[in-house]
């Protein structure tokens, strides 16, 4: 039993008080942890661009104050009541989409969308009691994906926290909890590309380049990466991509490009941008008659996506994925074992690393298109 367990935990926490103004690290109070949750000691937290996204609030729902955060790895500190899957100690990575083992999605080998842990970027408390666990002088502080790792200390649902194996190091592994499993697995449980196929990667953030890593773990043949940021091809060669596209060289649109570079389309695309236009482009640029595409990218509330049916009556698919479709607890213990044995390489991912004190840095890498992922050390 830790000598906390039970009290209320003050920590810092990098506060986002207002859209799109630099967050504040903060003293906050965070309540004991209750029925089924878990409350962990965040050693190492990147930034991933969903966060961006809510925190600019342009084109989601506004919700302040709030702790942002959700790929992380941590250490647990004390669980709820009916928590007996995890203890004190256990080195765990949090993840925004849960698993609570029981309802008909856990139990279909097809889906991870737990019917009550599955993502929802619109809740801002905690399920339990519908309450935040965060305050500061009194005032609540919404959590976001259930997980708000830019804090010292959080909880989580108990089903949203995936335990590894202690002796993996943190501050790599973290990037499994987020962006280096959902584009890897959205190629590789997704897309599913065959030997020497073609695949169209769209972004190539860490999610985009972790999508190129899964094609080329499935042996595809050309790796064609998409990004408007002509800095990321070279990047990008270290992750398969065998050609470039820049939509901002051509004067036609990029799915006729990427037709005419490969015989009338790829095999398999896979879209991590959050544009909706390159959501539309990677399904236009998929062969006809079997190419399959696959979204990542998460879109603004008001988005709508057109193409005209033939597309489909053409014999294309069009899929989408939260989390690479790996199911939290199940899988992400394996995939850290994986990164143990040398089988991946999560290194080339992290470009930038910062002290917590200077998170507000890790966002301005990320805007300007200078990082993969930025770690930040949250005892620095
Ligand atoms: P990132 O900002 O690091 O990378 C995005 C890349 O896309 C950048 O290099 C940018 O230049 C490029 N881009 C933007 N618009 C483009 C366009 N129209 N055409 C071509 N390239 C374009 O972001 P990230 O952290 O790698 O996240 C990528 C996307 O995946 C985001 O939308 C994020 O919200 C989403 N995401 C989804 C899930 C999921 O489970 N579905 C999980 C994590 C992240
Ligand atoms: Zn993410």
């Amino acid at each position: 039993m830790s000598s906390t367990a039970g009290q209320v935990i003050k920590c810092k926490a990098a506060v986002a008080w207002e859209a799109g103004k630099p967050l504040v690290i903060e003293e906050v109070e965070l309540a004991p942890p209750q029925a089924n949750e878990v409350r962990m000691k965040i050693l190492f937290t990147a930034l991933c661009h969903t966060d961006v996204y809510f925190w600019e609030a342009k084109g989601q729902t506004p919700m302040f104050p709030r702790i942002f955060g959700h790929e992380a790895g941590g250490i647990v500190e004390s669980v709820g009541e009916g928590v007996t899957e995890l203890k004190p100690g256990d080195h765990v990575l949090p993840i925004f989409t849960g698993e609570c083992g029981k309802c008909s999605h856990c139990n279909s080998e097809e889906s991870n969308l737990c019917d009550t842990l599955r993502i929802n970027t619109e809740r801002g408390v905690l399920l339990d009691d519908g309450k935040t666990r965060f305050s500061k002088n009194g005032q609540p502080i919404y959590h976001f994906l259930g997980t708000s790792t830019f804090s010292e200390y959080t909880i989580a649902h108990a089903g949203c926290v995936a335990k590894i194996n202690p002796a993996a190091p943190l501050d790599k592994v973290c990037v499994l909890s987020c962006g280096v499993s959902t584009g890897m697995g959205a190629t590789l449980n997704v897309a599913k590309p065959k030997k020497g196929q073609s695949v169209a990667v769209f972004g190539l953030g860490a999610v985009g380049l972790a999508a190129c890593e899964g094609a080329r773990m499935a042996g595809a043949g050309k790796i064609i990466g998409v990004d408007l940021n002509p800095d990321r091809f070279n990047e990008a060669k270290k992750f398969g991509v065998t050609d470039f596209v820049n939509p901002k060289d051509h004067n036609k649109p990029v799915q006729e490009v990427i037709a005419e570079m490969t015989n009338g389309g790829v095999d398999r695309a896979v879209e991590c941008t959050g544009s909706f236009q390159a959501m539309i482009s990677a399904f236009e640029c998929v062969h006809d008659g079997w190419g399959v595409a696959v979204l990542v990218g998460v879109p603004n509330k008001e988005d709508a996506f057109k193409t005209h049916p033939l597309n489909f009556l053409n014999e294309r698919t069009l899929k989408g994925t939260f989390f690479g479709n790996y199911k939290p607890r199940t899988d992400i213990p394996s995939q850290v074992e994986k990164y143990m044995k040398k089988e991946l390489e999560l290194e080339k991912f992290i470009t930038h690393s910062v002290p917590f004190n200077e998170i507000n840095k890790a966002f301005d890498y990320m805007l300007k298109g200078e990082s993969i992922r930025c770690i930040i050390r949250m005892d620095a």
